[in-house]
């Protein structure tokens, strides 16, 4: 299996799964990394694997992620990230595997953007196009 590194601070992603969804996440940072159709995946676990998950994104001290104003590569593919909006969030979205990375503290805000929302890949690829566009 391929090492996944963090978009945000080189540090090596960990494997983890809660509630049978299975995420890639930076203990370095707090970062996470959610492939297609996981988001809306995470948003049925219960509060109990939500708190579990939560509590592995709490970062090393003194690390932070590293705002870059570069185009950054994707966790899983040869694509490149492109800020979307979320709601109340901007989130790093790859077009081209459709995965999606939530900094530390987003995953909560990323979640009930995407509460009642069927296919929130579609919704932000959507988002992603229309960013390109303008
Ligand atoms: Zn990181
Ligand atoms: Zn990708």
């Amino acid at each position: 299996m391929e090492r996944r590194v963090c978009v945000k601070c080189d540090g090596i992603l960990d494997r983890g799964t809660f509630g049978g969804v299975e995420v890639d996440l930076c203990t370095s940072c707090g970062g996470l990394w959610l492939d297609k159709g996981e988001i809306e995946r995470l948003g049925t676990l219960s509060a109990s694997e939500l708190e579990a998950l939560r509590r592995m994104l709490i970062p090393v001290p003194g690390q932070r992620p590293v705002a870059s104003d570069l185009p950054t590569a994707c966790v899983a593919c040869t694509g490149k990230l492109k800020e979307v909006v979320l709601g109340p969030i901007h989130v790093d979205f790859c077009m081209q595997c459709q995965g999606l990375w939530l900094d530390r503290g987003e995953l909560d805000a990323g979640l009930e953007a995407a509460e009642g929302k069927t296919d929130v890949s579609s919704l932000l690829k959507l988002a992603a196009a229309t960013a390109a566009a303008g």
